[in-house]
């Protein structure tokens, strides 16, 4: 009896231990040196960022060490640089040439080396299958560590060109969008025109799409809700997709002056893949490239920096976005420098890898910045980027969602 007494105390006990301790709440504070807490606004000194269950529940002045009766745990960021996750608005994660086991190898380290990179979140423009829906639902689930993924799925262009999946009259297009929609894309990413390896993808190009095609695309994405990415090079290409409403246009090597206009107004999204020059500059360099090829590079090279610069000073919405895959994974941030080498401000380019990708997501009351109900996406950086821009490699902190993957 007294046993049998004992044992319900204990349990009784054990069961308002448990309540006890489920109850108390469990706070993170990051003390932060340096907080530029949305990127374009000035920096504060000495904040603690609160944050409860992956978000973002306060900022406040001075070094906070305790909240009421929770659970606390400080980090201490105090000779630090600190700043919201950057993200990137055009990678290819998953694709990887070979079979789905390849790309789904690719997928989980491409994804691990970005989030070290401080890139918490992408925008996913074009898997060889759908690797990519699996990669996003394991991050998502916590089985593999990598940054929140926006995918697209597969690129939808004309004749199936490797990497896409086929668009080809009123019908096929209107098949293929829905069939990607259903299969789980968050964004429709098109090949309006050639890819800017091919000799078409010049100034004077073809478009890809007849209109009645772009019109079944745009039509199917509008009725599930779905934005638009249109990959273009000739300036034909990037007329024809403003007329259709897409909300970004990729590479935009040759926009004219009048589309430039109309993004503006439209709030249509201008993604450079800038650091795709890099890969360029190598190519031109080699003595081994065909030299009709190289002098094709060789005017890419020198007419995009005039374009990126060209929509800057017309104040064009540009978000970062560096086609890695193409560029290399895990040197994301080369975007952000290869932008203040050409003249944008610190600030500015910041704000475009953060603020801005965040509005183009449609997901501004979550991501881009350090506030109050945002999700705690944070990294740090010795340094300070504001002065010196390649101070943004010197990852030493990431959290994503409140959980700490590089400390
Ligand atoms: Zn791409």
């Amino acid at each position: 009896m007294k046993i049998f007494s004992l044992t319900i105390m204990l349990a009784v006990f054990g069961f308002f231990n448990a309540v006890a301790q489920e109850e108390m709440p469990k706070i993170t504070i990051i003390h932060a040196g340096t907080l530029l807490a949305v990127a374009g606004e000035n920096t504060l000194s000495e904040q603690s960022i609160i944050i409860e269950d992956g978000k973002v529940t306060d900022v406040v002045a001075s070094y906070l060490d305790e909240m009421g009766d929770a659970e606390v745990t400080v980090i201490d960021l105090s000779d630090k640089f600190v700043m919201a996750g950057m993200m990137d608005m055009h990678v290819h994660l998953a694709s990887s040439g070979g079979n789905a086991a390849d790309h789904a190898l690719a997928g989980v380290k491409n994804g691990y080396v970005t989030l070290m990179a401080g890139f918490t979140t992408v925008r996913d423009l074009g898997a060889t299958d759908d690797t990519i829906f699996k990669l996003r639902k394991a991050i998502n689930d916590g089985d593999v560590i990598g940054p929140r993924i926006y995918s697209a799925g597969t690129i939808i262009g004309v004749g199936s060109r490797g990497n896409g999946v086929d668009c080809n009259g009123v019908e096929s297009c209107r098949r293929t969008t829905r069939d990607m929609i259903i299969g789980g894309a968050d964004w429709i990413k098109i090949y309006s025109s050639c890819s800017g390896t091919q000799p078409c993808a010049h100034k004077d190009g073809s478009p890809m799409f007849f209109d009645d095609e772009m019109e079944a695309i745009t039509q199917v994405a509008k009725k599930y809700n779905i934005p638009v990415a249109a990959h273009s090079h000739p300036t034909a290409s990037g007329i024809q997709v403003l007329n259709y409403g897409v909300k970004s246009i990729e590479h935009g090597t040759h926009l004219n002056t009048a589309s430039m206009e109309r993004m503006k107004k439209d709030h249509v999204y201008y993604i450079p893949t800038f650091s795709v020059m890099d890969r360029l500059d190598r190519l031109v360099n080699d003595p081994a490239t065909d030299p009709a090829r190289a002098k094709r590079m060789q005017g890419t090279l020198d007419n995009n920096p005039r374009q990126i610069m060209k929509a800057y000073e017309m104040g064009v919405p540009i978000a970062v976005g560096t086609d890695a895959g193409v560029a290399p994974h895990g040197k994301n941030y080369r975007e952000v420098e290869k932008y203040v080498e050409i003249g944008i401000l610190n600030n500015d380019a910041l704000k475009m890898a953060t603020v801005n990708t965040a509005d183009l997501l449609g997901k501004s009351d979550m991501l881009g910045s350090i506030e109050k109900g945002k999700y705690a996406d944070i990294i740090a950086v010795t340094g300070n980027p504001l002065v010196e821009i390649t101070d943004i490699e010197n990852i030493v902190f990431v959290m994503k969602e409140g959980r700490v993957y590089k400390d």
